[in-house]
């Protein structure tokens, strides 16, 4: 049985993602800046969730909590059923690794890979030989429409170019959901616009949820929900 078919008889009763009156603060000198107070969402298999809010208003700051990248003051993320707060920091990392795909608005590719290794990496790290891991690799970078540009480096690649690596990067262990900050933030408009097409079909076809934090309303709105991050707290 393979991983999908897993998540998926998981998931008629489960939420990807459960986020449990998570609380933020952060301190600076005697003062403490509350950027989140208390936010409670769950995320259901295939869902493509939005999260829009003003600049500083906290989206990066929660989604570095939903992906188990930073820790909460207070509250909790189930991811797949399971809490980051009960595990060990490599725990964390596994579960991570196995269940989540990031997407950055700077796409944090590795400079010195070729496109097709910045795929083939991660798929290593989870324990796939290096050659199954770069015909993977070929196989995502065809998904996203760059199969004639695997042998290039980040550096000879357009914006748009760069952020499909990164999607297909993020999509290459199969997640059951792929986080995204700004996906489309440093693009101009139409390349945001394929890489919106491309983020819906990729997610119809592979019933992979998504949680776009972005501040274009365009992608936003072409999303399944929406909601608005504001004072600290998540309203519909
Ligand atoms: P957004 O992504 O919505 O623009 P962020 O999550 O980056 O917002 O930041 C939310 C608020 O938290 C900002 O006021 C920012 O200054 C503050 N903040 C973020 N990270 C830190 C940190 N490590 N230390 C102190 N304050 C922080
Ligand atoms: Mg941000």
């Amino acid at each position: 049985m393979n991983k999908r078919q897993t998540y998926q008889e998981q998931s008629v009763s489960q939420a990807v993602l459960q986020c449990r009156n998570i609380v933020k603060h952060y301190r600076q000198g005697p003062n403490t800046v509350e950027v989140l107070k208390g936010i409670d969402f769950e995320l259901h298999p295939g869902e493509r969730l939005a999260i829009v809010g003003a600049s500083g208003s906290g989206k990066s700051t929660l989604l570095n909590m939903l992906g188990g990248l930073d820790q909460p003051s207070a509250g909790d993320v189930l991811l797949n059923g399971q809490a980051f707060s009960t595990g060990s920091d490599n725990e964390r990392a596994k579960l991570r690794n196995q269940s989540l795909g990031f997407v950055y608005q700077f796409h944090h590719l590795l400079g010195e890979f070729s496109a097709q290794e910045n795929i083939a990496i991660p798929k290593m790290i989870a324990g796939h030989s290096k050659k199954q891991a770069l015909l993977e690799a070929s196989h995502f970078l065809q998904q996203v429409g760059l199969e004639h540009r695997q042998q290039h480096k980040p550096s000879e690649l357009s914006g748009g170019e760069r952020q499909r690596v990164a999607i297909a990067r993020a999509l290459a262990n199969n997640p059951a959901c792929v986080l995204m900050d700004e996906p489309t933030g440093n693009l101009d408009r139409d390349t945001a616009n394929t890489i919106q097409e491309l983020l819906l079909t990729l997610s119809r076809d592979a019933n992979i949820a998504f949680i776009v934090v972005t501040h274009d309303e365009q992608i936003a709105n072409a999303m399944d929900r929406v909601l608005t991050l504001e004072n600290g707290l998540l309203k519909s």
